[in-house]
């Protein structure tokens, strides 16, 4: 904890021990060596601002918890709010704790994966033939032994009418050591895991990094990209264009931008929404198509994901549909 102190005290703000230690009592402070080392090696205050604590983390109480009134809790791990999928919450351990983690609340209760609640979960999914696609996360899905993850997946994969299961991690970011051979041996055997992580800024491509991505996509498991705008990491165009270029060399797919959660204790986090509608907008027709993420805005009422841009659409009336294209032109479209 000491390092961790001085290195927020050298890469961050002046926070007090007081201050330091209150923190770490309310949204316990988490990091990994490879976090420490690339954060100093780097000078890197975008990776700082992502795992050191902040004591703005004490001054906004303002935004809701990070679980909303419209999701429904079918068993005690599994989570609906679309109709043809799912997550399972198989662990409440991370690697690192990211400070503007939407789910911060939930790191006191520290559970680990049970397979009574699995095989719960498991039969609720192998009920609903609806169901289509789940999405094992945490916490860290990774954080979850080799022998539990090769068995939620077998079993998950069994079902006929799951047409594929996510797993969430961010390993690459805080843990690249994590994807280890018999990792990827597992990962191997099944054709309906897709990885989704998130890289928030360039910075998280490490050199432990890149070879953890190259062994996962080996064994033929795509990956995903999930990012979140925030202020004083990736609240600049050109830092997003570089983010997601950096992803595209590395054939990892960007999917959403989400612009940051209301959530307590990461306001100093928050950008206006414009923001990140421009910078999307503005990566239109300026990268290749497939490396630019949905901007993703999600109301604290419902929880709900609305997909906001790239959006082209000027106006549409009865009339005529009005569109704009990438160098600013307006055209009516009959
Ligand atoms: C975000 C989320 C999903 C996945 O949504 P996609 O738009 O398919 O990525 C599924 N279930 C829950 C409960 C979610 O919050
Ligand atoms: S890895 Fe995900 S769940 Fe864990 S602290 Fe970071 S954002 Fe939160």
């Amino acid at each position: 904890m000491d390092k961790i102190f001085a290195a927020t005290n050298e890469m961050l703000y002046q926070l007090s021990e007081e201050e330091f230690n209150r923190i770490n009592e309310w949204y316990p402070i988490k990091v990994t060596s490879h976090i420490m080392s690339e954060i100093s090696k780097k000078k890197s205050t975008r990776l700082a601002a992502q795992f050191l604590p902040d004591s703005r983390e004490l001054q906004s109480d303002e935004g809701i918890g990070a679980f909303f009134p419209e999701e429904i809790h079918n068993t005690e791990i599994v989570v609906q709010k679309y109709p043809n999928r799912c997550m399972i919450y198989t662990t409440g351990v991370c690697f690192a704790h990211c400070r503007h983690c939407s789910r911060k609340e939930k790191w006191h209760e520290k559970n680990n994966f049970s397979y009574f609640l699995f095989d719960k979960a498991y039969l609720y999914i192998n009920q609903n033939s609806h169901l289509e696609d789940v999405l094992l996360t945490g916490g860290d899905a990774l954080a979850n032994s080799d022998d539990n993850i090769e068995y939620m997946l077998e079993k998950l994969s069994a079902i006929a009418h799951i047409k594929s299961i996510r797993l969430a991690t961010r390993a690459f970011t805080s843990f690249p050591d994590r994807i280890t051979s018999k990792l990827c041996a597992i990962l191997e055997k099944f054709n309906k895991v897709v990885v989704v992580t998130q890289f928030n800024c360039t910075d998280e491509f490490s050199d432990k990094t890149v070879a953890a991505i190259h062994n996962i996509q080996k064994t033929g498991t795509p990956i995903l990209n999930q990012s979140v705008l925030l202020k004083g990491v990736n609240d600049e165009f050109r830092s997003i264009k570089d983010l997601f270029s950096t992803c595209a060399a590395h054939r990892v797919i960007p999917y959403y931008l989400f612009h940051c959660f209301n959530v307590k204790s990461v306001g100093h986090f928050r950008t206006n929404v414009e923001l990140g509608e421009k910078i999307i907008n503005n990566l239109v027709g300026n990268i290749g198509g497939w490396w630019i993420p949905r901007y993703i805005l999600i109301p604290d009422s419902t929880g709900i994901k609305i997909p906001l841009c790239p959006n082209g659409l000027v106006e549409h009336s009865e009339a005529s549909i009005r569109v704009k294209d990438y160098r600013g032109r307006i055209l009516s479209y009959e």
